[in-house]
């Protein structure tokens, strides 16, 4: 059995979780509510969900907690409970772990513009993250994962407060669009730039999620593997969703098609799998037989 993830990024590709929204809305989750608020209130939907993941072959799942930042929970007038949210979200992802797995502390953008586009303060935000990394590191996570971010000041800010508040391992994903010119986020930030700044504050692991569906990811992925030597995690979403006239949600990529590019997400350079928006167990099932890791 391996000690922690960062031992097994050095054995095998490990395998990440899928998408949680639409998993919590095909259990009953009202449009509009704060997710969190359920790893209070129904808590066993949210393990139920983890649970679903750990059987499907996810070696890490990730927490209920991508909007547990107070700038974020404001908006449910739930920011006094920050640090309840986020401690919570960690102990019932792991009351559902097994044996030799992991749980991720998630830490998702604030959803407000820095200055000057905007009115937060970086120290403003440091502490807003500083806040939910306690929460998730006194619930027991494993380590904490930046995600999605799509302004590279705010992910360094979030960065800075995860450390101070935490001696967990902390890794960082960014969310980029595809361009004519490349691969930038929405801020503007390059890939280069992303990384060199990572890099030089000594993120372990770093990489991409949501946004890009998996043949774009797969790009991305060769894009960052000729411009760091760091483990890459990656996790396409599953393309947009578009509503049916019965009211099911389905992804445009299609599950085969997405699933056609694992592999190349893999030899490109990626050691950590998972999936994002419009992915559930069945695509992690899926991924964990194409890429062997159960
Ligand atoms: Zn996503």
């Amino acid at each position: 059995m391996v000690a922690s993830i960062l031992d097994l990024m050095k054995q095998r590709v490990v395998l990440l979780d899928g998408g949680f929204g639409t998993e919590l809305i095909q259990h009953g989750f009202p449009q509009g509510a704060c997710p969190e608020a359920w790893n209070v209130e129904k808590p066993e939907v949210v393990k139920a969900i983890h649970k679903s993941y750990f059987d499907a072959g996810s070696d890490a799942v990730l927490t209920n907690s991508f909007g547990g930042n107070r700038i974020k929970l404001a908006s449910h007038h739930l920011e006094m409970r920050c640090y309840e949210l986020n401690k919570a979200a960690a102990t019932i992802a792991n009351e559902v772990k097994p044996e030799g797995r992991f749980v991720g502390g998630s830490m998702g953008p604030t959803g407000k513009f820095l200055e000057p586009q905007g009115e937060l303060t970086e120290p403003q935000s440091e502490e807003a993250f500083a806040e939910q990394a306690r929460g998730l590191t006194d619930g027991k996570a494993d380590f904490l994962l930046i995600e999605t971010h799509y302004d590279l000041r705010e992910a360094l800010a979030a960065l800075r407060g995860a450390r101070k508040a935490s001696r967990l391992p902390v890794f960082v994903t960014m969310t980029f669009n595809r361009g004519p010119r490349g691969f930038f986020t929405m801020m503007g930030d390059s890939v280069a730039q992303c990384l060199e700044a990572f890099e030089k504050e000594g993120v372990p692991v770093v990489g991409a999620n949501c946004t890009l569906i998996s043949s774009d990811m797969a790009e991305l992925v060769k894009d960052m593997r000729g411009k760091t030597k760091l483990p890459i995690i990656a996790q396409a979403n599953a393309g947009k969703a578009a509503l049916s006239a019965e009211g099911e949600v389905s992804y445009a990529q299609g599950m085969e098609n997405y699933l056609r590019y694992i592999p190349m997400i893999k030899a490109n350079g990626a050691t950590v799998i998972g999936g994002c928006c419009g992915t559930n167990p069945e695509y992690i099932k899926r991924m964990a037989e194409i890429l062997k890791v159960r």
